[in-house]
């Protein structure tokens, strides 16, 4: 697969630096210097969509203002507020995160990428991302918008399902990072892939790459191929009905409890005794991932379901 001459990284990096400069998006967590504001954003990042977290970032910042009060409150508090974003282990690790950085790391956040990857829920890309965001560290970033701006511009893509390997695209990122400048650009790359260089429909006439992209006029549209290897029930992906389990201890303030047979009749109203094994599972998945208890009844009729 072909790709672009080395020589024209500096270009590269310049060029899109300077359309960042105009046309990046301005987002209430960039350009702050405060570690937990940042850390919030990251981690409800991952997995949510800019609009939606640009909703609900201020309102979890209300509830939980510092590192401390989030580590201070009861985890079935953060799992409430949490609400609406998705994803629920996320309330629980970040919950967590905030604990051992209260406890072991004297409230901040730790700079060297080992200790970062330590932390619950924190990953390759998260750990890089805040030694840049947090630290301004000139390190590469890859997130799912990185990766394609990076395979499109630098190899040949066949079609816009097509990505390269992780391995070189790491690779690339830690070639292109500009000395001094690693923040804003790993801002710029994912506004490229967010803005421009989109997954289905990338924006090739007027992309300011485009003269340097190796994808520009090959690049075939098609649609992604759909891989599940969820777990359906009645057509729906159980991990729809442990958002839906959550969201109704949530709404019960998850503290008195739920009679099992009752969650399981309001997130699939043609629940019968048939379904229990099914229930059950689930039950057993989120009490395993912290975020709820039961009280372990010898009969499934008697259990009692709660926020953890
Ligand atoms: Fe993506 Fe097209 Fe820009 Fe290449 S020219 S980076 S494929 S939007």
């Amino acid at each position: 697969m072909q790709r672009a001459p080395a020589h024209t990284d500096a270009q590269v990096v310049r060029t899109i630096l300077r359309w960042y400069a105009r046309h990046g998006r301005r987002l209430p967590w960039r350009g702050i210097g405060d570690p937990y504001r940042i850390l919030i954003a990251e981690i409800m990042l991952h997995q949510t969509q800019v609009n939606r977290v640009l909703l609900l970032y201020p309102v979890f910042l209300r509830r939980f203002p510092t590192l401390s009060s989030l580590a201070g409150a009861p985890q079935s508090a953060v799992v409430i507020a949490w609400r609406g974003l998705g994803y629920n282990n996320r309330a629980v690790r970040l919950h967590k995160l905030a604990g051992m950085l209260v406890r072991d790391f004297e409230g901040a956040l730790p700079e060297q990428i080992n200790e970062l990857e330590r932390l619950p829920g924190i990953g390759k890309y998260s750990a890089h991302a805040l030694a840049v965001s947090v630290h301004r560290r000139d390190l590469p970033v890859v997130d799912v918008n990185i990766k394609r701006v990076l395979s499109r511009l630098f190899w040949r893509m066949p079609t816009t399902a097509d990505l390269r390997p992780e391995k070189e695209i790491w690779q690339r990122a830690e070639a292109l990072v500009p000395r001094g400048r690693g923040y804003p650009w790993m801002q710029a790359v994912m506004d490229l892939g967010a803005t421009v260089c989109t997954a289905r429909t990338p924006a090739c006439p007027g992309c300011p790459v485009e003269q340097f992209c190796a994808s520009v006029r090959t690049i075939v549209r098609v649609r992604p191929p759909r891989i599940t290897k969820e777990s359906l029930m009645a057509g729906e992906p159980n991990r729809i009905y442990r958002g839906r389990i959550i969201e109704t201890l949530r709404s019960s303030k998850g503290h008195s409890g739920i009679c099992a047979v009752t969650l399981g009749k309001t997130i699939y109203p043609r629940f019968s005794h048939r379904n229990e094994p099914w229930l059950r599972r689930l039950l057993a998945g989120l009490e395993k991932d912290g975020l709820i208890r039961t009280n372990n009844p010898p009969s499934f009729r008697h259990c009692v379901v709660r926020l953890a």
